[in-house]
């Protein structure tokens, strides 16, 4: 038996638009989650952006070097049954979103109402 929790966590639909930019999670316990890309490309959850984010704070002065991220996805895969991960235009492509942590982070009114500034982490 599947518990609620497990079902919270596993997408039965995830849906790329390009156009409007935009992931959509429909989950298995019926909840819907909508993701900007962009949102999704800067809580990045790779080594790399963590430590340039913690640079950012440190030192709120700093300019970023080097072009904007990218937020056009160029690939998607699932990794394992657990977390989704994406290939971005500007072949940047480490970080591993994991579902309970979007579940977690979903921006609906009824979860956070807005998008949180980071990836949270969710239970699994
Ligand atoms: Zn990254
Ligand atoms: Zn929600």
């Amino acid at each position: 038996m599947i518990s609620n929790v497990t079902k919270q966590n596993h997408p039965l639909d995830l849906t790329i638009d390009r156009e409007a930019a935009q992931l959509t999670v429909e989950w298995a316990d019926g909840h819907i989650s909508r993701y900007r890309l962009p949102w999704l490309r800067k809580v990045c959850p790779c080594a790399t952006c963590l430590e340039e984010r913690e640079q950012a704070t440190n030192d709120p002065l700093r300019l970023m070097s080097g072009p904007l991220p990218s937020a056009v996805v160029e690939n998607a895969e699932l990794v394992g049954n657990y977390a989704i991960r994406f290939s971005w235009a500007d072949g940047h492509g480490n970080g591993i979103y994991g579902f309970a942590s979007l579940r977690a982070s979903c921006p609906c009114a009824g979860c956070n109402a807005g998008e949180p500034e980071y990836l949270l982490t969710g239970g699994r």
